[in-house]
């Protein structure tokens, strides 16, 4: 194996890890870049996709979108200088109704006055709870238990019986954000998710959420930091072991003794300690590592010695949503002629959203800074058991079900695309799902307080643990720089 010696080795080249490495950089402590894949950018990733009409299309199979409220990522953006466009938004919605009506609307979804009242009863009930709660420390909430105790769906149908509007609402955090039955987290859960994107309407409103797009996808923000630290990122390295303390003075009962700190609050300071990340190839000596890798994967790493069993314990309560991004790619946006926008929504169907996913830009295939791509793209989401469903069938069938509840929205036009991909990061070993991980029942509460506490020397970086912007790229953004922050300041004590 080669060896390597650094300040601090980072464990998993996504967004995180990268901000990590930019950031101790630039305070002059050098680093090591491990990454399982080939290529960097982790949950963000450019695609090309063969298309009938004999062009390459280009697609953004995972993370893409920016919206408002992500100023951390929107101003890496900038200090890359990486041009950002809108998602197109002009002309009608369409929406489905539970029975299969469509409406084609602009304005407030055309619901029953009931129900739209009963929506906006329930959102303004959760807007409360966001800003009660908060994003930073859920589990310290007086109710956090409470409220860690009871499924989202059950807390719905506890203050409403309008199926409707119970499903409407609960598609913006279930299927929509942890991509998950909402019978299966809990209320805290879903309070975390809001406040971390500010409120609870601010995750009902489309164009805030899927406001903004990097012109040649969102992988070339990894790309580019990537770029920037050069031969310190190393690709289709997975590590495989990670000693994090002198092996011979690891004694159960040491070990025992971080637990205890932690049981009795005290905090780990993170301090130096002697690291070694072992991979195939690689032996990288380090005095800190930054664990930047989604947390179900965590366990993917033997520790010498193993980590603190409460932290053995609170890593399998996380785990990742299930949801597959379809891109189907047209001649033209023909939805445009017909007055729509793209965007479509009906709760609890099949492809439950669809947006105007058109490519502006240089990008993998080819594309001129700031001009459209004369093709028109969609956009649509699959998620939690209908993507179980939909995984289980043959390919063809899949494809045509999938195109057959497009057309519901947008006609039978949506059924004959040029190219057509769908996502499946499920199946990508170094990811295994989709968009991130989230607590069951009660762990939220019970661990969450565990998530960001370094292990001796071990600092934990990953969107799935953030607060501001948990579950998306700027999270993953801000706790990369946190953890790297965290490291500078111990090396000036
Ligand atoms: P990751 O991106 O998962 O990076 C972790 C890295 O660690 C990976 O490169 C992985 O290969 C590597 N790794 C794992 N184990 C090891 C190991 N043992 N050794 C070495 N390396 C390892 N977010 C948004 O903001 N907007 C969106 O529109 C959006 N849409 C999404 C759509 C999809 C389909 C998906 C999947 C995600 C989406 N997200 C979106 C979420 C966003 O992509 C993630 O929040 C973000 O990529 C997380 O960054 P990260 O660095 O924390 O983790």
């Amino acid at each position: 194996r080669t060896a390597r010696d650094c300040d601090v080795v980072v464990i998993g080249a996504g967004p995180a890890g990268l901000m990590a490495a930019r950031t101790l950089t630039r305070h002059g402590l050098s680093v090591t870049v491990l990454e399982a894949r080939d290529r960097v950018g982790g949950r963000t990733w450019n695609g090309l996709v063969q298309g009938a009409d004999g062009r390459e299309h280009f697609i953004e199979i995972g993370g893409q979108w920016i919206s408002p409220d992500q100023t951390r990522l929107t101003a890496l953006v900038e200090e890359l200088g990486l041009p950002t466009f809108q998602r197109y938004r002009e002309g009608a919605s369409v929406y489905l109704s539970p029975d299969g009506t469509r409406h084609v609307y602009d304005g407030e979804m055309p619901v029953s006055e009931t129900t739209q009242a009963e929506m906006d009863r329930l959102i303004a009930e959760l807007d409360a709870l966001a800003a009660e709660v908060g994003a930073t420390a859920p589990w310290d909430h007086p109710r956090a238990a409470e409220l860690d105790a009871v499924p989202f769906r059950t807390w719905l149908t506890s203050l409403s019986e309008d199926q409707e509007a119970i499903d409407n609402v609960s598609i913006y955090v279930a299927s929509g954000m942890l991509t998950k039955p909402s019978t299966t987290f809990s209320l805290l859960q879903a309070v975390l998710m809001a406040a971390s994107a500010g409120s609870f309407s601010n995750l009902v409103d489309e164009d805030f959420i899927l406001d903004a797009r990097v012109e040649g996808g969102m992988q070339s923000v990894s790309r580019a930091m990537a770029a920037e630290l050069g031969e310190d990122v190393v690709l289709g390295q997975p590590v495989r072991t990670l000693h994090w303390a002198e092996p011979d003075a690891a004694t159960a009962d040491a070990l025992n003794e971080v637990a205890a700190d932690v049981r009795d609050g005290v905090p780990q300071d993170g301090g130096p300690g002697d690291v070694l990340a072992v991979t195939e190839d690689y032996e990288v000596r380090a005095r800190y590592a930054v664990l930047a890798v989604p947390p179900n994967l965590y366990s993917r790493i033997s520790y010498v010695p193993p980590l603190p069993r409460r932290q053995m314990v609170a890593h399998q309560h996380l785990s990742m949503g299930l949801v597959i991004k379809v891109h189907a790619v047209y001649e033209t946006p023909f939805w445009r002629e017909e007055g729509l926008s793209g965007t479509c929504f009906g709760g609890g169907r099949l492809v439950q959203e669809l947006y105007d996913n058109t490519n502006r830009g240089a990008n993998d295939a080819g594309g001129e800074p700031g001009v459209e791509d004369t093709c028109g793209t969609m956009v649509g989401f699959v998620s939690d058991v209908h993507a179980e469903r939909i995984w289980e069938l043959p390919a063809e069938r899949r494809r045509e079900e999938i195109l057959e509840a497009m057309a519901e929205y947008l006609g039978p036009r949506a059924k004959e695309p040029v190219a057509f991909f769908l996502s499946d990061m499920a199946a990508e070993e170094w990811t295994r799902g989709a968009y991130a991980t989230s607590y069951d029942l009660g762990g939220l509460s019970r661990w969450g307080h565990l998530q960001n506490r370094p292990v001796g020397p071990i600092h934990f970086a990953c969107s799935d643990i953030a607060a501001e912007g948990y579950q998306h790229v700027d999270g993953a953004v801000r706790m990369g720089e946190a953890a790297a922050l965290a490291i500078v300041d111990q090396e000036r004590r």
